[in-house]
């Protein structure tokens, strides 16, 4: 027979609902942060690890709960060290996850719902259907999951290799606010998980309404994937530009809480051939953002199966570059990552039997053990 009350999951609890849940076995407050610790800062998964809580509490622990991440359905590891987690939660569906190593700093790319309900054009998750949001332990079980993959319990102080998350995975963060937000502060909790609100970056296509609720409540950094300078073509290119153009985009990002100068808003704009890489939207894109404390991210488009854009060529997107740059902005051009498993912007598809028979098996050649 199966278990009719099946455990619940400690984790994506908030400190005060982890309270809550300890008062209703009948135990104090203090245990409940003593757990907190075991579990976001030392990363137990195991009750009876938790060595400095009393035996007879493990054991009470054990009858009712886990602290179970989403299941690792696949591991791939780029020739250039970016690595990607297929991940699997309770119910069947899954979402990728993908760490980026730099030099100074180790980004992890953090999925937000099952799909996307957007249809960017040129994006490849966009032709996925939304299935479902991400509920908060999921969107904190991959970060963990990522952390035991890289090893890094309990959270070291300094030298790290997961050091920055970006909300950049599948899925329209803004579009699953209260999940997303409570994640997010489960992770910057100084006492687990520890990731300072300066290493979070919220990338948004741009749901004005909660732009401003995201930089008071959380305020993290904040990014738009902005990719077109004119309404015409944002319609075609991220439709969501219908209901909430331009101008009131624009708007909500100089009034953005969290910026300053040293914290700049990120605006993406991924480079299209003969699309939207001309000279003239460069120095539009400049008149657009004056007075917004920003920078501009290139990145070059990213090829899926089936794609109707192209790259733009290297002379374009240098151009661009140059005249974002010299009206004052930093304008670094992003360099792709993992393309080989398609890890990199815009390339994440859960339901990989959708690709290509050749290209599947490539991915599964790639497979790290
Ligand atoms: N929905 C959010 C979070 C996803 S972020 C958002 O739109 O911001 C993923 C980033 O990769 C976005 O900037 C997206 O526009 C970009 N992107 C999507 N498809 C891409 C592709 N094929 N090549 C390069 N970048 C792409």
């Amino acid at each position: 027979m199966t278990d009719p009350t099946p455990k619940k999951n400690l984790i994506g609890l908030s400190r005060d609902e982890l309270a809550a849940e300890m008062k209703t076995i009948g135990s104090e407050p203090f245990r409940a942060r003593q757990l907190w610790h075991w579990i976001y800062h030392r990363g137990a998964t195991d009750f009876a690890a938790m060595t400095t809580l009393a035996k007879s509490f493990r054991a009470q622990l054990a009858e009712s709960y886990v602290v179970e991440r989403p299941v690792e359905s696949r591991a791939l590891k780029s020739e250039d060290g970016t690595r990607k987690w297929l991940m699997r939660f309770a119910d069947g569906n899954e979402a990728e996850c993908v760490h980026i190593p730099e030099e100074d700093r180790g980004t992890l790319c953090v999925s937000s719902q099952v799909g996307c309900t957007l249809n960017c054009r040129f994006c490849h998750t966009g032709t996925q259907k939304l299935v479902r949001n991400l509920d908060a332990s999921e969107i904190v079980g991959q970060i963990m999951l990522a952390r035991d993959s890289l090893g890094e319990w309990p959270s070291p102080p300094d030298n790290r290799q997961l050091t920055n998350i970006v909300m950049m995975g599948m899925g329209e963060p803004l579009y699953n606010y209260d999940n997303v937000a409570k994640a997010l502060k489960i992770v910057m909790d100084g006492e687990g998980l520890s990731v300072s609100r300066r290493k979070i970056t919220l990338s948004t296509a741009g749901v004005v309404p909660l732009i401003a609720r995201c930089g008071e409540e959380l305020a993290v950094n904040l990014a738009i994937s902005l990719h077109a300078v004119n309404d015409e073509l944002r319609d075609v290119l991220v439709p969501i530009n219908k209901k909430y153009p331009l101008a009131q985009l624009l708007e909500a990002c100089r009034n953005y809480p969290a910026a300053s100068n040293a914290r700049r808003i990120t605006f993406e704009y991924v480079m299209l051939k003969g699309v939207n890489d001309s000279p003239a939207e460069a120095r539009e894109l400049v008149r657009l953002i004056e007075g917004i404390p920003a920078k501009v991210n290139l990145i070059p488009f990213n090829a899926w199966p089936g794609a109707p854009y192209e790259c733009s060529s290297n002379n374009a997107i240098n151009a661009f570059s140059d005249i974002v740059n010299a009206a004052g902005y930093a304008s670094p051009v992003r360099a792709p990552r993992g393309r080989d498993i398609l890890a990199a912007c815009g390339q994440l598809k859960s339901d990989s039997v959708k690709l290509r028979r050749s290209e599947r098996d490539k991915l599964e050649n790639a497979a790290v053990d």
